[in-house]
């Protein structure tokens, strides 16, 4: 039987379905694409990593389930490589395989006391306000009124602002049941951003950034001397305006007058976390300051600075992880790839790529996985050779029916949604996320119409 060339694409964020689009955006081509996903649910980071006050970059969503309902393109959720499918198997059903599977396991510091109750990743703050279904975060713990982020790049700006922006703004998001109704009574007074270098080195970008200067009762406190830098930075500096544009904001904001406002924001540099400390919760944080070196490293300093917190919250990067069978660089933290092209001992004819985080490392915005996506497709699409004559014995609903793997498709993620977006609408929220894979496969499976008795009783344990 002649077939279609089919592409596997494990993973179904917006790496994933950045390059579903560019494989599937000429509908003629006869490409047919499956993009699995460990999740019922698709859209990545999307869906769970993007803060949900961020409104338009959120409504890319609409851009993807466009993607997903393509003819060619089938959502499989709920399947993991490695355990309902092996990566030899898709070799054997796919004419090729892109990798999309992100980078999810946060750093640690590896400093004494990180094991104390409140000590906390950014990426379970993310998964908590999120409703990540497999959130491990038990809010009890989170109650601190002084907060130490570590880290100067944007996902501490997301977690600062989430945690002190106007709860007003945060009813119209599809932030998750649980965690609106404990910031409804719950807003830190003080938190602090603390960059190990100079100003010069971080990571924020100026958008994001100046975001912070708009927040309702919060002062923002900077100290000038701390945005001191040396020569190797301000040529640095001359080489990325973005980096000047943040200078300039964190300067105006340390020569602007305070409104002594209830809540404060603390950016701190030059201060690297030396141990936290505490008998079983955080009490506080002991940094050591470090100083420029001259040619844009830092070197320490006999000094210490101790900062009086309740929590301390690493949001230091992400990393990836080996997948079962996958090429892995533990060096990098991402899969050996040339220009996407997964680099391989055996011989797999070249037939995997790979994309996003899992290719580049956990660096670059949404958008940035575009480009890497149009690149990928570009190589599969000339690799495919259009006369060739496609043969296909297997499908993947077949193998995966045989084996009794209960899956998510297209369809099915429909009703989730449309069960999410009918919860939200009883609580005059724009979604409520169901936050349990149990909840979520139980919403699946429900026949569109009216719900019966069993058929309700999904979301019920939600809060109002
Ligand atoms: P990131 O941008 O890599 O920032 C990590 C920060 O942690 C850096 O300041 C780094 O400092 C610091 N750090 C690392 N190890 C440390 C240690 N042992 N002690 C103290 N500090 C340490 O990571 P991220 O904030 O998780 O963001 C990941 C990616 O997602 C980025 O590309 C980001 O732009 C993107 N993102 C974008 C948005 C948005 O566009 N709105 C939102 C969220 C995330 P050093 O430089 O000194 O290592």
């Amino acid at each position: 039987m002649a077939a279609h060339p089919r592409v596997a694409i494990v993973g179904a964020g917006p790496a994933g379905l950045y390059a579903a689009d560019a494989l599937t955006f000429d509908q003629n081509n006869g490409i047919r694409v499956d993009v699995i996903e460990r999740l019922p649910t698709p859209f990545g980071l999307l869906r769970n990593g993007v803060a949900p006050d961020h409104l338009k970059i959120k409504s890319l969503e609409k851009l993807m389930q466009r993607i997903i309902e393509r003819p060619a393109v089938r959502f499989f959720g709920n399947v993991t490589l490695g355990e309902q499918i092996a990566r030899e198997e898709l070799l054997g059903l796919y004419d090729a395989i892109i990798y999309a599977y992100g980078a999810p396991t946060d750093r640690r510091l590896g400093i004494a006391g990180e094991e104390l109750r409140g000590c906390v990743s950014a990426s379970d703050i993310v998964a908590w306000y999120n409703g990540h279904p497999e959130c491990l975060l038990n809010v009890d713990t989170f109650s601190a009124s002084k907060v130490a982020i570590i880290g100067v790049g944007n996902v501490a700006l997301d977690v600062a602002r989430i945690l002190l922006v106007s709860r007003n703004r945060l009813w119209n998001t599809d932030i998750a049941a649980r965690a609106l109704q404990h910031l409804m009574t719950y807003r830190p007074t003080d938190v602090y951003i603390i960059g190990r270098r100079s100003v010069a080195q971080a990571k924020f970008t100026p958008k994001e950034l100046r975001e912070l200067g708009g927040l309702e009762d919060v002062d923002i406190i900077v100290d000038a001397a701390e945005l001191a830098i040396c020569d190797s930075d301000a040529q640095q500096m001359a080489d990325r305006s973005e980096l000047t544009l943040v200078l300039e904001t964190l300067q105006s904001w340390a020569e602007r007058p305070q409104k002594n406002a209830p809540h404060r924001i603390h950016f701190r540099f030059l201060l690297e976390p030396d141990r936290i400390e505490g008998s079983s919760q955080v009490e506080a944080i002991r940094l050591r300051r470090m100083k420029n070196d001259g040619s844009g490293s830092i070197l320490a300093t006999s000094q210490y600075v101790t900062l009086n917190v309740g929590a301390v919250i690493r949001s230091i990067g992400y990393r990836g992880k080996p997948v079962h069978g996958v090429p892995f660089d533990s060096k990098s933290g991402a899969v050996p790839n040339e220009g996407g092209r997964v680099i391989t001992q055996r011989d797999a004819a070249a037939r995997e790529f790979v994309t996003g985080w899992a290719r580049r490392g956990a660096n670059g915005v949404i958008g940035s996985n575009r480009g890497d996506a149009t690149e990928v497709a570009e190589s599969i699409l000339a690799s495919l050779k259009p006369a060739a004559v496609f043969r296909h014995h297997t499908d993947l609903e077949d193998v995966l029916l045989a084996r009794g793997v209960e899956f998510v498709t297209g369809q099915r993620w429909a009703q989730i949604d449309s069960i999410e977006r009918a919860l939200g609408k009883e609580r005059a929220r724009p979604r409520v996320k169901l936050e349990n894979i149990g909840e979520l496969m139980k919403a699946s499976r429900m026949s569109s119409g009216t719900p019966s008795k069993a058929e309700r009783s999904v979301g019920q344990e939600i809060p109002e």
